[in-house]
C-alpha cells in the first residue's frame, strides 16, 4: 500500500462509494502520474480518513477504508511571524512533515513581509501536497495572517478548555531549552511561537507571557527565522513521538 499515489480530496467529492475527481486531479493522475484506468491510489480526505480507491474514467471507486497511523498524539499549532521573501513556502512545507496540526501566520512588530491574498491559497495547496507526500491523514489548517496580539487572544480563547502547553522562542535571554520543558502526558495541545528575523520585541515577549506562554530556548546559537520552526517543531515530535 505504500507506494500508492495518494491525493487529497474535499470530503464533499466522495458520495456513495464514488469520488467524482476534479479536472486538476484527472490531470495529475492521468497526466502526472500516468495512473490507467483501474490503476489504483490513496484518496484523503485531509481530516483523518484515507481510502483505497480504483481509477474509473472521471472517477474513482472507493475499493476500502484504510487505517493510516502517521499522526502525532498531540496538536501542535505554530504561530510563526512571517518571514522576508517566499521564506514561509518552506516553513509551512516541512512543519506539515514534521507533524503540525495548525500554521498560524503572525505579523509582529518587526515582520518585514505583508502578504498577498493570494499567499493563503497557495500556503494550502503546499500542505495538502505535503501532507500526501509525508503520508499524512490530515492537512494541517493554515490560518489567514494576524497581527501578534490577535494571534495571541484567539489561540488562548481556543485553547481554554483543553490540555494545553504554550512557548515562545526567545533567541536570547537565559530560558530554559525547550526540550527540557516538553511534558508530554497525553493528548494535548501545543502552541510555539517564533519571530521574524529581527526577532520579538520585549513587549511581545511580554504580552504572551501574560497570557500563559513560557519563554524557552533552542540552544546558544541564534538559529535564522525560518530554521528555528523547524527546530522546535523537531524536538515536539521527538518528545511526544509514540
Ligand atoms: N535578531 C534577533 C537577535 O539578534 O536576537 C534574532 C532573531 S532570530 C533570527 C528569529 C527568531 O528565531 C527569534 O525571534 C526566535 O523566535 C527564534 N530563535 C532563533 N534562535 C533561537 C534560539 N537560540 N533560541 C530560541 N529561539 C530562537
Amino acid at each position: 500500500m505504500s507506494q500508492l499515489q495518494r491525493i487529497a480530496i474535499a470530503p464533499s467529492q466522495l458520495q456513495q462509494q464514488q469520488i467524482s475527481l476534479t479536472k486538476e486531479q484527472q490531470h495529475y493522475l492521468g497526466r502526472v502520474l500516468r495512473l490507467r484506468e483501474g490503476d489504483r491510489f490513496i484518496a484523503m480526505d485531509g481530516k483523518g480518513k484515507s481510502w483505497l480507491a480504483q481509477l474509473a474514467g472521471e472517477q474513482a471507486q472507493v475499493l476500502e477504508l484504510l487505517t493510516v497511523e502517521t499522526e502525532l498524539i498531540v496538536s501542535i499549532t505554530l504561530m510563526m511571524a512571517l518571514p522576508k521573501g517566499n521564506g514561509f513556502d518552506e516553513i509551512v512545507r516541512s512543519c506539515t512533515e514534521l507533524g503540525v496540526t495548525c500554521i498560524a501566520p503572525v505579523l509582529s512588530d518587526r515582520t518585514l513581509l505583508h502578504p498577498s491574498p493570494q499567499k493563503l491559497e497557495r500556503w494550502r495547496r503546499i500542505a495538502a501536497e505535503a501532507a500526501e507526500q509525508s503520508e499524512r491523514s490530515f492537512v494541517p489548517t493554515i490560518l489567514e495572517p494576524v497581527t501578534f496580539s490577535t494571534g495571541l487572544s484567539s489561540v488562548i480563547g481556543d485553547l481554554s478548555l483543553v490540555n494545553s502547553q504554550q512557548y515562545i522562542c526567545v533567541a536570547r535571554g537565559e530560558f530554559p531549552h525547550l526540550k527540557d520543558c516538553l511534558h508530554h502526558k497525553g493528548q494535548e495541545t501545543i502552541v510555539i511561537a517564533t519571530g521574524p528575523e529581527g526577532g520579538w520585541t520585549k513587549q511581545e515577549v511580554e504580552n504572551a507571557i501574560a497570557v500563559g506562554f513560557q519563554p524557552v530556548s533552542l540552544g546558544r546559537r541564534i538559529l535564522r527565522a525560518v530554521t528555528a520552526p523547524v527546530v522546535a517543531l523537531s524536538l515536539i515530535t521527538a518528545a511526544c513521538e509514540v
